[in-house]
C-alpha cells in the first residue's frame, strides 16, 4: 500500500523498505508506474504490496501480463480515458485501507480486468472519492 502521513504519500517496497515521498496520490500511482515499481499479493492474503525494481528484479517475480486496451474511446460527447481511469481505480485501490472502501472499489476493478470498457463503468470509477 502506498501510506498516507499527514499531507504526503509514501510509496514503500514491501521487501527492502526503500521508498518515496509525494505530494498526491495520483503522482504516486504515477512514478510507480513508471519507473517499474510493482504490486503483488501479500503472501498472507490481505491486500497486496509495492516492490521497487531492485527487489522485482532480484526475485523475478512476474507479474502476469495482460493485454489491456487502455485506449481513449469516444463515447458521444464523452472521451473516455482509459489510462486516466486506471490511474484512479489503482489509487483508490492504495489508499483503501479501510475494509468498506476495499469492498466498494473491487467489483469495479473485476469488471475493468475483464475488459469492460462502458461509460456506465468508467463514471463509476471516476466517481469514487479519493
Ligand atoms: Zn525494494
Amino acid at each position: 500500500m502506498i501510506q498516507k502521513e499527514g499531507d504526503l504519500y509514501h510509496l514503500i517496497c514491501g521487501i527492502c523498505g526503500e521508498h518515496e515521498s509525494f505530494n498526491g496520490i495520483l503522482e504516486a500511482v504515477e512514478y510507480k508506474k513508471n519507473c517499474g515499481w510493482i504490486r503483488r499479493g501479500r503472501d498472507d492474503g490481505d491486500g497486496w504490496e509495492n516492490l521497487c525494481p531492485k527487489c522485482y528484479s532480484i526475485h523475478r517475480w512476474r507479474k502476469k501480463v495482460t493485454q489491456r486496451q487502455n485506449d481513449t474511446i469516444r463515447m458521444g460527447d464523452l472521451m473516455l480515458d482509459w489510462n486516466v481511469a486506471e490511474r484512479r481505480l489503482e489509487a483508490c485501490e492504495e489508499v483503501a485501507g479501510d475494509f468498506a472502501l476495499r469492498f466498494a472499489i473491487k467489483p469495479l476493478r473485476i469488471r475493468f480486468d475483464a475488459g469492460e470498457r462502458t461509460a456506465e463503468l468508467y463514471n463509476e470509477i471516476m466517481g469514487i472519492a479519493l
